[in-house]
């Protein structure tokens, strides 16, 4: 193998465990934890985060496609798989794998995953979607009188789960969470009318889990919270997480600007003294966002220091004029931890507009990741 340029992400897997211990803790005893993966575990690494993360005990893991699932199954995962991403025509055949559950949200998909179970002669378990207000994917509490009979015909799916999406649980005091909720009981009593026995029934995703109690589910759905981060600010200071991902690369040169000269594209930083600039071997392309152009800050020797000027493709320079000693081949942080300082993924969030989700999802397939356990 060549050597790699030095940016990559550290994924600390003893914090990933951290995190779903507390996970555990909250669901308490009579719940089965689902772990979301979906999006190659939100930018961690779906094989080992999913690795880690099944030899702790989760006990089933949640993605969003079924080639998601299959990169799942090909790392050795062995767990029941969630696919929370629909069933598309001509992947049919593909739920037919052990364990791998398919998410019913509508009739006609359904009957097109009956038909291709009968003709395998298969009987497959699947979990149906409930819309109590999301409006996104499921079936409405006032379809289901109409549904429901039409889901007892298909002799080949068997109803195993009932579950629905909160849209507002991570804004702790709204109220229409409560709402979602009886409608949610509302759905499972008409199922239950129905004759359908399923075993797990869920709504809980990380900000439900830590912010309300849902007595009757059995089964919860974090994502975030494994990774470290916050659901959204209302959880500050509340939840004791430890982040998971550490970008880091290194100073591949330094160079001393006179004051008056421009950096990168634009000239949109100006040196207003002499200046010590280090580029940084990383840039859009790996997902550090063009829009931390002259507000991002990395870690070098345990210093904050800015972005100067506009972040290019591959390359982002930084100031620091103010870091005694600084080298070529310093180690800088981009996001996580470095010499018991941070920057956390709730802190770029705020500074570009987004949510701490989307900077781990952006982290580009460019950079590899490296699990230390
Ligand atoms: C992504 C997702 C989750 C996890 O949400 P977090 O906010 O990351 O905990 C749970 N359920 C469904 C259906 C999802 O799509």
């Amino acid at each position: 193998m060549p050597v790699a340029r030095p940016t990559h992400v550290d994924i600390d897997l003893a914090a990933l465990r951290h995190n779903f211990r507390l996970v555990r803790r909250q669901a308490g005893a009579g719940r089965q934890v689902l772990a979301v993966v979906k999006a190659d575990a939100y930018g961690h690494g779906a094989k080992g985060v999913a690795r880690a993360l099944e030899s702790e005990g989760a006990d089933l893991f949640g993605v969003a496609l079924l080639e998601e699932a299959r990169e799942l199954r090909a790392a050795g995962i062995r767990a029941p798989i969630l696919i929370l991403g629909g069933i598309y025509p001509g992947q049919e055949a593909g739920f037919f794998e052990p364990d791998l559950i398919p998410c019913i949200f509508d009739l006609t998909t359904a009957r097109r995953l009956n038909a291709a179970a009968k003709s395998a002669g298969r009987i497959l378990g699947c979990h149906i979607k409930i819309d109590t207000g999301m409006g996104r994917v499921g079936f409405f509490n006032g379809e289901l009188q109409d549904m429901l009979p039409e889901l007892n015909k298909l002799a080949n799916l068997r109803i195993d789960g009932v579950m629905s999406h909160l849209a507002v649980a991570d804004e702790p005091r709204h109220p229409f969470t409560a709402e979602q909720v009886e409608r949610f009981r509302r759905a499972l009593a008409r199922v239950r009318e129905a004759s359908h026995r399923p075993r797990f029934l869920h709504i809980d995703n990380s900000a439900a889990l830590f912010a309300h109690d849902i007595p009757e589910c059995n089964l919860v759905r974090p994502g975030i919270v494994l990774y470290g981060a916050l659901p959204s600010g209302h959880f500050a200071g509340r939840l004791d997480l430890r982040p998971v991902m550490h970008w880091r690369t290194s100073i591949a040169l330094l160079k001393t600007l006179p004051t008056g000269s421009g950096v990168s594209y634009g000239h949109r930083f100006i040196a207003t003294r002499p200046t010590l600039v280090a580029t940084l071997p990383v840039g859009y392309a790996d997902g550090y966002n063009r829009r931390l152009t002259n507000c991002g800050e990395v870690l070098v020797r345990g210093r904050r220091v800015p972005v100067a000027g506009t972040v290019c493709m591959d390359w982002t320079m930084i100031d620091v004029t103010d870091v005694p000693g600084v080298q070529v081949g310093d180690e800088v942080t981009l996001l996580g931890q470095a010499d018991g300082q941070w920057i956390r993924a709730e802190d770029w969030a705020e500074k570009i507009g987004t949510i701490p989700y989307e900077v781990f999802c952006q982290v580009s397939k460019r950079v590899p990741r490296i699990f230390k356990s």
